[in-house]
């Protein structure tokens, strides 16, 4: 095992010698509590309710001369957030497009990209994924008329925790015309090689998607360079923009022209909407992707909250956050080695996402204990407890007291006074 110090003040001084520290104090955090749930919702910015208010206030302000006019026009916002949201995934900016919730811009990507013929009708996913993703690749399949039985396939995992990119390559035979996947798996937080995947799609013919909602904010992306062919993702997790907060869509370069899926008037050329043609003419870049009116509420507050990530850089977001999850993991194996915890998301940097994944019989009573105690985690049923230490705003001590007050309830089997069972929402 690594040396590893265990002392407070050791915590204390990687603190001090945190070039991210300071963005601690520009989200409100309750006293007291520490909350590693940021992959599940992360917590409210300064910016982010200033741009909120901002927004309210130019409508209090504008009323419908808003859409043009103010600080930020709301008719070109979801368009314009492309710039700043393309250093995060790695691509250009008009192939962004800020619209709708992941699961929705799952239904257009794949309304727009899988074209099945009589030789090729399958889609590629695995066992793992989110549910919501598998119910809209099973409902997109069946309104093309195909079984979702015969013409979804799930790559399987060996151990119910990680997937092998080798035995996703194998499963791309030559009957499957799209895939989507996971860049971070939401259990496990293994990353899955999305340069690799990517080419072996290509070398086969087969358009690749991925579901960013684990790795957007939390780890770089190159989907330009790598040439994945569309991605989804939330703005509510690692990007901190509130509950519900309007979604991602990248789509690439070479399907700009193709006719949306989904067809909405907010897909229009900018200066042909307003004509209220019956015949849709779609926007030459990601807009085109657009369907209705943007919710603009939920979508002021990533106008702010991104101007963090500017500040931060993605760069520096990541080292800090695998420094984060190596140090949570190192004093989980030393003071916790006697209580039956499974470290079960991969060790190596290069496939470990932003959060820490632990498995225990007991997770669910186990995480309220830590909720009673201040420390918020994320259970994941049957056994699951996910903890994410974000580099935006959790600090080292944070870690060193979450892991010290999970010590003591094991110690003390505080988690006995619960039940072991999951809550509505978990
Ligand atoms: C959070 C998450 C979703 C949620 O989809 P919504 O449409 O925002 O409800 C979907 N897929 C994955 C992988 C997620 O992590």
């Amino acid at each position: 095992m690594r040396h590893v110090d265990t002392t407070l003040s050791y915590a204390q001084l990687l603190d001090q010698q945190d070039a991210l520290a300071s963005f601690r104090g520009e989200f409100y955090q309750k006293e007291g509590t520490i909350y590693l749930d940021g992959n599940s919702l992360g917590l409210l910015s300064k910016r982010a309710e200033k741009s909120l208010l901002s927004l309210l206030n130019s409508w209090k302000e504008l009323g419908i001369d808003g859409w043009t006019l103010g600080e930020n026009p709301w008719f070109y916002v979801s368009e314009q957030l492309g710039s700043s949201l393309a250093p995060l995934i790695g691509t250009a900016s008009e192939e962004i497009i800020v619209t709708g919730s992941t699961t929705t811009n799952i239904h257009q990507a794949v309304a727009t990209l899988y074209k099945p013929t009589a030789k090729r009708t399958k889609i590629l996913a695995d066992e793992l994924t989110f549910p919501s993703d598998i119910y809209a690749l099973q409902s997109q399949l069946r309104l093309k008329g195909y079984d979702p039985d015969e013409h979804l396939i799930r790559v399987k995992s060996t151990d119910g925790r990680i997937l092998s990119e080798q035995a996703i390559i194998q499963a791309m035979t030559e009957d499957v015309a799209l895939i989507l996947l996971p860049s971070v798996l939401y259990r496990s937080g293994q990353i899955l090689d999305m340069k690799l995947l990517t080419e072996e799609a290509h070398k086969r013919n087969i358009i690749i998607g991925f579901d960013l909602c684990h790795s957007i904010g939390a780890i770089p992306h190159e989907l330009s360079e790598w040439g994945v062919d569309f991605a989804v993702w939330c703005h509510y997790k690692y990007l901190n923009a509130g509950p519900g907060a309007v979604a991602g869509l990248y789509m690439n370069k070479k399907h700009f022209g193709t006719m949306p899926g989904l067809g909405g008037w907010f897909g229009s050329k900018k200066e042909k909407q307003f004509d209220m043609e019956h015949m849709l003419t779609h926007a030459e870049h990601a807009g085109a992707y657009q369907i209705g009116t943007p919710h603009m509420l939920s979508l002021a507050p990533l106008l702010g909250s991104l101007e963090l990530f500017q500040e931060a850089t993605m760069g520096r977001l990541r080292e800090k956050s695998l420094q984060l999850t190596r140090y949570m993991m190192d004093l989980i194996e030393i003071e916790l080695s006697n209580y039956g915890f499974i470290i079960a998301n991969p060790l190596e940097d290069h496939r470990r996402g932003g959060h820490v994944y632990l498995e225990h019989p007991e997770a669910a009573r186990i995480c309220k204990a830590l909720k009673a105690n201040q420390v918020i985690p994320d259970f994941r049923t049957p056994n699951g407890i996910r903890l994410a230490p974000v580099a935006l705003y959790n600090s080292f001590e944070n870690v060193h007291r979450a892991v010290q007050t999970l010590k003591t309830i094991m110690e003390k089997e505080q988690y006995k006074q619960f039940e072991n069972t999951r809550e509505v929402v978990a």
